[in-house]
This record gives structure tokens, sequence and C-alpha cells, in this order.
């Protein structure tokens, strides 16, 4: 996803890539499943993150993390065979810093859960674009508090203008990515997913 990993980052590339390479010629499974989310709980059993399953492999295969519940697709690579997970686990208890995701256009989407701010129409990604708030070109920042997602035609309505001077209205203040927002999304994620969901909803 979508929701950037904190797990490990920037480790795994030497260690799983070139299995992961052997996988790409001999795997016989649907390669889709390597892209699959894979919720991350922490030790503690805790949700904190969704991965792809590429990645998910990686952090079992690395010894960082255990697998709890299968997919049900199995990765050949050599002449092993592994079975994809579901959901993992870490095996240490990471202290995860909630409020330092990254701010992205990808993340402002999700926490806006694709509406726009302004019209509440919900749309593809690639019909969304991001409005400054407050505009760039009078001293607006590039923050999670005054990014929004919103359609072409209200950011072309709002221009170079605030919500006020433009007369539209935000439909909430605008936050960075929290805990809360985060569990909001990995439960609309794992909402069709049963393996998931004893880890969601409690
Ligand atoms: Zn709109």
């Amino acid at each position: 996803m979508s929701i950037r990993s904190e797990v490990g980052s920037g480790t795994t590339s030497r260690h799983g890539g070139s299995l992961f390479a052997a996988a790409a010629v001999h795997r016989d499974d649907d390669g889709n499943s390597l892209h699959a989310p894979v919720l991350v709980l922490n030790a503690s059993y805790e949700p904190i993150n969704v991965c792809a399953a590429r990645r998910a492999l990686v952090l079992v295969l690395k010894g960082v993390a255990m697998t709890e519940e299968e997919n049900g697709h199995f990765l050949h690579a050599a002449r092993v065979a592994m079975r994809v997970p579901s959901v993992i686990r870490l095996l240490e208890y990471r202290r995860i810093p909630h409020q330092s995701r990254a701010l992205s256009r990808k993340n402002i989407l999700l926490r806006d859960r694709n509406t726009c701010q302004y019209c509440a129409t919900v749309l593809p990604s690639s019909e969304l674009t991001l409005d400054h708030v407050i505009p760039r070109s009078r001293g607006g920042s590039s923050t999670w508090e005054n990014l929004v997602a919103c359609c072409h035609a209200c950011n072309r309505r709002k221009g170079n203008q605030s919500p006020a001077e433009a007369g539209m209205k935000l439909m909430r203040e605008p936050r960075a990515f929290n805990l809360h927002t985060s569990r909001h999304i990995m439960r609309l994620m794992g909402r069709s997913d049963d393996k998931w969901r004893k880890y969601l909803f409690y």
C-alpha cells in the first residue's frame, strides 16, 4: 500500500532481491499473489501496517517477522515452495512513530478517502488532485494540514483563493495521518478478508 512501510525500511533489497529474481522465473502461481496486501502486526498483535506479500516474505525470510495467517498461495523459488502470508507478526516489538507517515499524494488521498474535500464527490485517484487550502503563492505550505484531496472542478473554481474567498467550505479540518486514520484504512482493506478480521475488529 499505499500505507508506506515503516518496518525495516531500506534494508531488504540485497537479501530478498536475488530470491525474488529467481522466483520471478520459477513462479508457477499467479503473479498477483506477490502484490497481495498483507497485514503487519506488532509483536503485541496490534495491527500496525499493510505491505505487499513480496515484502512480507522478505521480512519472514530475514527472521524479522513470522507468518500468522497464510493466503493460500505458494511462491516457488529455486526448489523451495513458500506459503504466501496474509498476516505476519514482528518478532520484536517496535515503537511505531504514528505521526511520521510520509506526506505523499497517495497518503493524502487515502486520508481523505478519495473524496473531494469541497464537494464530497468520491472519485478514482486519477481524477483527483491535491489542493493547497491556503494557496502556495500566498505562503501556504505543503503539509498534512494544508493539503486536501480535490476534484478538478473544485480546484479550478477555487483557483488562487482561500476557501472563504471562494465561498467554499472544507468537509473537515485536514489533519496529519494518525493512528486512528490508519486503523480505519486497515479496517476498510480487511473488511473482506476473514483472516484479517480477528486482528482488526475487536
Ligand atoms: Zn469537488
